[in-house]
């Protein structure tokens, strides 16, 4: 019997980990992919949006000779970290169900195929937010030419690309296929690039579209995707936009299978579980720590705030623990 199993191995329940093995206690850390399985899967040319101070986490300075880090130097600096704080995890183990019995956990889970049953006595859910896209439901869009997630732009260099989206994940990756001459489209549901685009990358996007290096359809809905195409309308007209790749940069949401396997009550008609000042959910020492916690408003949660979160787990266990 474990005292506390984390659920997810992103700076998250990294920095939860670290917590609590700062006051005392040994958790697991049981993680469906590698560590920080997300930045993993992020871009490859990717650079965070936080200065290195905003995403250190158990008071380690991050090192990086950048004013912003890499992927490359995230990966790097929470790897270090692992090893540093000597944390235990078991990794490409997903976890499928959780049991709530009366004084422990179950949790289940696979590990290459092979049932494993953990128990614990806390649990933390830190699942993060990456693994599960927004789909635009429309026809088309499970074709394997459709994309969610965007690795690096050279395969589509001189090829007719279009993304769809206007936030920040869709204004890199048009900007980065536009680097490689890719012949960008990018639809837009909205009249104009919103303010939650970063004030760096803003004028960028707006000069490519000015240049016309990207092609712009605002205010325009995806119908279908075919093949070699995408059917749009704009302001009432349909429209046929030839293309061989889509980036469906939609936006991720919080896998909340977990959540609610385990009885956990959410905010009523949203998917944004109720917690204490201490991140515990309605079912007792079951905690939530990170972006996991913010339903569809993906963008209020980040390592920047969400790494503060184990600090309240733990002073929330320690108060248990001395009753
Ligand atoms: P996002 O902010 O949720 O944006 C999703 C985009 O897709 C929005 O433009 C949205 O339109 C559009 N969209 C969603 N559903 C749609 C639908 N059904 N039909 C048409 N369009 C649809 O997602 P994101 O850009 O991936 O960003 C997620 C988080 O990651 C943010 O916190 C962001 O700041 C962060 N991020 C960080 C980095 C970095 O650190 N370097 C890079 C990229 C992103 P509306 O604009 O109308 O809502």
């Amino acid at each position: 019997m474990e005292d506390v199993i984390i659920i997810g191995a992103g700076p998250c329940g990294l920095s939860t980990a670290i917590e609590l093995k700062k006051a005392g206690f040994n958790p697991l850390i049981l993680e469906k992919g590698c560590i920080t399985n997300s930045i993993y899967h992020f871009p490859l040319g990717m650079t965070f949006f936080s200065s290195p101070d905003k995403i250190e986490i158990g008071d380690i300075p991050f090192p990086t000779i950048h004013e912003k880090p890499t992927r490359t130097e995230g990966l790097t600096y929470y790897r270090r970290l692992v090893e540093h704080f000597g944390l235990r995890i078991h990794q490409y183990q997903p976890v499928e169900h959780i049991y709530v019995n009366p004084h422990h956990f179950e949790i289940w889970s696979t590990y290459r195929g092979k049932k494993q049953i953990f128990h614990s006595k806390y649990l933390v859910i830190a699942t993060g937010y990456y693994g599960k896209p927004n789909l635009l439901n429309v026809p088309g869009e499970n074709s394997p030419h459709v994309y969610h997630y965007f690795r690096e732009a050279h395969p589509y260099a001189g090829r007719d690309v279009v993304v769809i989206g206007g936030k920040n994940s869709a204004v890199d990756t048009a900007l980065e296929l536009s680097y490689v001459r890719a012949n960008v489209t990018m639809i837009y549901r909205r009249s104009s690039f919103q303010p939650s685009v970063k004030s760096w990358v803003k004028p960028l996007i707006e000069a490519a579209v000015q240049n016309g290096r990207v092609k712009m359809f605002w205010d325009t809905v995806i119908e279908e995707i075919q093949e070699d195409a995408v059917i749009v309308r704009h302001q009432g007209n349909k429209r046929k936009i030839p293309t061989e790749f889509v980036f469906a940069m939609t936006g991720y949401r919080p896998d909340t299978s977990l959540l609610q396997s385990a009885g956990v009550h959410f905010e009523p008609g949203s998917n944004v579980p109720i917690y204490t000042e201490y991140m515990e959910t309605t079912v007792p020492n079951l905690y939530v720590a990170g972006v996991v916690i913010c339903g569809k408003e993906t963008s209020k949660v980040f390592i920047e705030n969400g790494r503060l979160h184990g600090k309240q787990i733990v002073q929330g266990i320690k108060k248990k623990e001395l009753v």
